[in-house]
């Protein structure tokens, strides 16, 4: 088997390896450079038969929703076989109707936990991982007899860490080559720990009861994880927490009745002005009619506004505009990527918090392994070969650990 970083091997997004084997060839990932400029379609990697179809393309496998991941999938040609997790897949197709760029997946093969399947002559078998993004996986690749072990990206102190453990229980031990996330590599030192999301749902309990206003919760509404943190915090306090149709509908995807749904008790839907533009653009007004007993305005919460917990994004502060009185005494918690906050990825915000004198607080958790956690998966399957991707810092990879072998992005090498 042969394998080829396309991109990853030196940074963090546009993950794509091409693997091949007696001429038949799979993708793994397909995802979009963070930090790219570019119309995105003139991201897509030079992969032969990806814009039309060739026979020996045996199809692309999506480890996980995250852009950085599948972010190029919209550009693909539509006859390439799609494997992707099943929730992972609704996820996307239930964003789709929020979004720019109407995409959907429609034919795929599921992923599914431990079970294994064909494309082509490649083995694969998915291992659900624990990582912010829902039905996520790592991906064990056997071809001829060779075995290669993708990570994805995982972690192990979310509120699925079970999963990390099942996982080195069951990999393989004679894995020949590991392919392997490094995200923390120069944000973490080698025995820091990030904490568990457990510790987040603490950490968010004694920020929100010392808020005297509104508390706004800037969140991704695709981290199940942290929509659970934020609504068990928010129901200890007694308070309310307000959604909005975007994040509603994503919890309702997960198909999992022990996720947060919008008709549970202490949850209301507000609809910001651009969902409501958009709803009355694709006439879809079976959207108002289904929130229409929990749906709240902005003008019901200004009564008491500490009695409310509000996940906010960007694309909400024209209507909060009209509402000054509301944001009296109120907060901002930042439950994402502090980065985000220097980068100018977050400008508007912070004009934002200044206008109405927000204070910002984080509180998050990564959803990446910290360096114990990646010592502990390699010690457990020792593989022959240990090649870093997804990381700012493969250089650092072998300063922590062994068999260590940096390749560059269009490299080919046999595993
Ligand atoms: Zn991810
Ligand atoms: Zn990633």
């Amino acid at each position: 088997m042969e394998c080829c970083i396309l991109r990853g091997s030196k940074e963090i997004g546009g993950s794509c390896v091409e693997l091949s084997f007696e001429s038949e060839r799979i993708i793994l990932d397909i995802g979009l450079p963070l930090d790219s400029k570019k119309d995105p379609k003139e991201e897509l990697p030079n992969i032969k038969g990806i814009l039309k179809k060739t026979d020996d393309l045996k199809g692309i496998i999506v480890s996980h929703y995250h852009k950085d991941h599948c972010g190029l999938l919209p550009f693909v040609d539509k006859n390439i076989p799609i494997a992707i997790g099943h929730i992972a897949r609704e996820i996307i197709n239930t964003s789709a109707f929020f979004m720019k760029k109407d995409y959907r997946i429609e034919t795929y093969v599921p992923l599914e936990n431990k079970k294994s399947f064909y494309l082509g002559k490649f083995k694969i078998t998915p291992y659900l991982v624990d990582h912010s993004a829902y039905d996520a996986y790592a991906l064990l690749i056997e071809a001829g007899d060779k075995k290669l072990f993708y990570t994805g990206d995982l972690r192990a102190h979310g509120r699925k860490a079970l999963l990390f453990k099942y996982l080195l229980k069951n990999l393989p031990q004679d894995i020949d080559t590991i392919l392997m996330e490094g995200t923390c590599l120069g944000q973490i030192d080698e025995n820091q720990s990030y904490p568990t999301e457990t510790q987040i749902e603490e950490d968010l309990i004694n920020s929100l009861s010392k808020i005297k206003g509104i508390s706004l919760i800037v969140s991704s509404g695709q981290n199940i994880d942290r929509l659970v943190s934020i609504y068990r915090a928010t129901r200890r306090l007694s308070k309310t927490l307000v959604i909005d149709p975007y994040v509603a509908s994503i919890l309702e995807a997960t198909g999992n009745k022990k996720i947060p749904q919008f008709n549970w008790k202490g949850i209301k839907i507000f609809i910001p002005e651009w969902q409501r533009s958009l709803i009355a653009k694709k006439k879809s007004f079976n959207i108002t009619k289904k929130y229409k007993k929990q749906r709240i305005f902005l003008k019901d919460l200004e009564k008491s506004p500490n009695d409310y917990v509000f996940m906010f994004r960007s694309s909400m502060m024209m209507d909060f505009d009209e509402f000054p009185q509301l944001l009296k005494n109120g907060e901002i918690i930042y439950s994402q990527w502090s980065g985000y906050l220097k980068d100018g990825t977050e400008d508007n915000l912070l004009a934002f918090a200044t206008r109405f004198n927000l204070p910002i607080q984080n509180i998050h958790t990564s959803g990446h392994a910290d360096i114990p956690t990646l010592k502990n998966l390699l010690e457990t399957t020792n593989p022959k070969m240990l090649v870093p991707i997804h990381s700012f810092e493969p250089k650092q990879y072998p300063t922590l650990f062994k068999n260590v072998e940096i390749k560059s992005d269009g490299e080919i090498w046999t595993v």
